[in-house]
């Protein structure tokens, strides 16, 4: 059966990349190629081959079908796992844009968040997924990404000649991933977080290639969540299982933060590096850090507008 999700290689590919996914259609050129003689061949075909190929984008969706696509997200994954889960489709409250700072006179390297992360957001274990690194850079040569080591593994942390640089999904403010998207498969949403339909996107990997943070991941092979270790309080848009064959990436815990809960990373950081608010709140933590603070973000000469913020707080 061919997956409309693996489908259309364009960017990014290599040989090899071409050789691990067999270049087919995308959904829409599924649709319009084959026209009426698709109708004939979904006629014939399962009910979950009609819908993958027919089901709407999510921001078409009208209330009762995100109803009926959590229901059938509900089904998927209790039989899939063997336990109740909630999938969640809350948008974004009015007067909220979401920002985050992270304290570098803070961070140990301890990649604590990375972990709870990867277990909050139902990040696979095999292949191995994760959307936080910890860049290891040398204190006398400051920040320098060539030089940086995602790898490092010291008998302990902090290593007194180096600092920890944290890095996920920037949530840009113009952000380059959802304007080369073929399909419109991400976008950014009222409260500034980039998201991602996974119904939709077709893993040509275009936002992957430019992305300047490196912040998305692809799932080459079957995303594998241990049943006993599953978060079953999901978002649609966030992290819940993702399929084989599309991309992904940190939402902000868009699963908790709409709900009024601190991302993972911030409550397990055991030292307080990493700040989260309303931006537009200004009694918020992270609304006092941009006052009066010196906070900088990454690559700002690109204007991708970065709401992740980085500062020194002593
Ligand atoms: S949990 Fe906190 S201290 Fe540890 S690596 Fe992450 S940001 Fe740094
Ligand atoms: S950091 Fe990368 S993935 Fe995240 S919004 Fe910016 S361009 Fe998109």
């Amino acid at each position: 059966m061919p997956d409309p999700r693996t489908d259309a290689i364009t960017c990014g590919d290599t040989e090899d990349d071409a050789k691990v996914d067999p270049v087919t259609l995308s959904r829409r050129d599924f649709l319009t190629a084959v026209g009426m003689a698709a109708a004939g061949f979904l006629a014939g075909c399962s009910p979950e081959v009609r819908e993958a190929y027919l089901q709407k984008h999510f921001l078409e969706l009208s209330p009762p079908e995100v109803e009926a696509r959590l229901g059938r997200l509900h089904a998927d994954y209790a039989k899939r796992f063997g336990t109740q889960v909630q999938v969640s489709a809350l948008p974004a409250q009015p007067g909220v844009v979401f920002g985050y700072a992270l304290d570098l006179s803070r961070c140990i390297g301890c990649r604590r968040c990375v972990y709870a992360c990867v277990k909050e957001n139902n990040q696979s274990r095999n292949p191995q997924i994760q959307w936080i690194r910890v860049l290891e850079m040398e204190k006398k040569k400051g920040i320098d990404f060539e030089a940086a080591n995602p790898y490092y593994n010291p008998e302990q942390v902090p290593d007194p000649e180096h600092f920890y640089l944290p890095v996920a999904c920037q949530q840009c403010r113009t952000p380059q991933c959802t304007r080369v998207c073929p399909v419109g498969a991400t976008w950014q949403e009222p409260d500034g977080i980039v998201v991602i339909d996974y119904d939709w996107c077709i893993g040509c990997r275009c936002c992957m290639s430019a992305c300047p943070y490196g912040a998305r991941h692809f799932n080459w092979g079957e995303p594998e969540v241990p049943a006993a270790e599953l978060n079953p309080n999901m978002h649609v848009l966030g992290n819940r299982p993702r399929p084989r064959g599309v991309v992904e990436k940190c939402t902000f815990c868009i699963q908790r933060v709409r709900a009024g809960r601190y991302p993972a990373c911030v409550e397990i950081c055991p030292v307080g590096a990493r700040k989260f608010g309303n931006l537009l709140d200004p009694e918020s933590e992270i609304a006092r850090i941009l006052r009066e603070k010196r906070v900088f973000v990454l690559k700002a000469e690109l204007k991708t507008e970065p709401k992740f913020y980085y500062f020194y707080g002593i």
